[in-house]
């Protein structure tokens, strides 16, 4: 099977298999004071730091949280606790765009979506009236697109929104891991990440919350007071090891892992582009994540491509999305049709993906769209 699903999940990395394995082989709570519980509590911490170092930023700045869904509510719930407005696009994922009208939903005029241009770029004029209008708690976009990869240029929304008086999340999940994020440059107060999307486990993610930021207390899981009372709960000492193990395997690859894996990006798209025809790359292709290709293949369904392509995993939109009859969100925000968003294939390589990988993903990629068009074609 080519494996070209990485922003669904990637594959486990083995460093963190390892350090998940060997946490789960030892017993002890992170908050116990014996030394079985400070075994656990040296693995988290070790953690915290592999993880804090990916991002730099420093350890205390590291909450851990279930993934990123949690790490998204527990930003913007906070963030949006004392009210005001909530600024946020109408590309981001679901674990925000959902989140922010769960938390409007009785003051539906303190929602701002703001709209993105027909190459998914977030429209920063809006942004400015946003802010211009005054009294804006939070201001959230995503740091790279999950369908697109398209990235946001953070700079100038941190800039912006602090001179506005507003705190900044970016929900980074496809960026970290996959392309460096320096937090002493970049001024964001609050930072989601999810550890499947870097080669750690599933159910594992954090929130950096930057020291000092004016963020009012508002954890959502109340109990034993873990992670500085901001998520209360035992630990998941063995999914936070194998985070932070794929954290340091992420940031000492990286360098290497970008170039390659944009050289095979592009190989894959360009062959696909040439190959087939009547088709259409989306997003902003000099300002995407290294590893992604959105490609829209008019007259040919994707569910239809996809099913027959057995050796290829890919997606339709993106994993929490598919499945449902619903045209992808990202694509109509870009101006694209129903029946574009319907053609449309994700492709996402990532730290494992070969050479081989590709070859074999464009052979069936170019097979199963000429099949689906040549039936679709006589059936008319
Ligand atoms: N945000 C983005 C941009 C994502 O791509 C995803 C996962 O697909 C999430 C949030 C949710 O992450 P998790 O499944 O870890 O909660």
């Amino acid at each position: 099977l080519a494996y070209l699903d990485y922003n669904a999940t990637a594959p486990v990395r083995p460093e963190a298999r390892q350090a998940a394995l060997a946490a789960m082989s030892t017993v002890g709570n992170a908050s116990s004071t014996h030394r079985s519980g400070r075994d656990a509590a040296d693995r988290v911490d070790l953690a915290r730091r592999q993880v804090a170092d990916l991002l730099n930023c420093s350890h205390g700045e590291i909450v851990f949280t279930s993934g990123a869904t949690e790490a998204n509510n527990l930003a913007l719930r906070a963030a949006f606790a004392a009210g005001g407005q909530l600024v946020t696009s109408a590309v981001e994922h679901p674990a925000v765009l959902e989140t922010a009208k769960a938390i409007t939903a009785e003051l539906p005029q303190a929602l701002t979506v703001l709209s993105v241009d027909v190459d998914g770029l977030v429209d920063l004029e809006a942004l400015h009236e946003a802010l211009a209008a005054g009294n804006v708690a939070v201001v959230s976009l995503m740091a790279a697109n999950n369908e697109t990869g398209v990235l946001t240029d953070l700079a100038p929304v941190v800039k912006a929104a602090h001179d506005a008086g507003a705190l900044v999340h970016t929900d980074a999940t496809q960026l970290v891991g996959r392309l460096p994020i320096n937090l002493t440059e970049t001024d964001v107060d609050l930072l989601s990440l999810s550890a499947h999307k870097f080669g750690g486990p599933q159910g594992v993610g954090a929130l950096f919350v930057r020291r000092g930021a004016a963020l009012p207390y508002r954890p959502l899981l109340f109990g034993g007071g873990q992670e500085r009372g901001w998520r209360a709960g035992t630990l998941n000492v063995a999914g936070i090891a194998g985070a932070g193990a794929a954290a340091e395997a992420a940031r000492h690859g990286m360098a290497a892992e970008v170039p390659r894996i944009t050289r095979l990006r592009d190989s894959l798209e360009n062959a696909l582009v040439e190959q087939i025809g009547d088709c259409r790359v989306n997003g902003a292709v000099d300002r995407r994540l290294p590893g992604v290709s959105s490609i829209t293949f008019h007259r040919a369904p994707a569910d239809a491509i996809l099913a027959s392509m057995p050796d290829v995993a890919a997606s339709d939109g993106s994993a929490c999305s598919s499945g449902a009859p619903t045209p992808s969100h990202v694509l109509l925000a870009m101006g694209r049709s129903r029946e574009d968003a319907d053609s449309t294939v994700r492709f996402s390589l990532g730290y494992a993906t070969t050479a081989e990988d590709i070859d074999r993903a464009v052979a069936s990629t170019v097979r199963a769209v000429h099949h689906v068009r040549g039936t679709l074609a006589s059936a008319t």
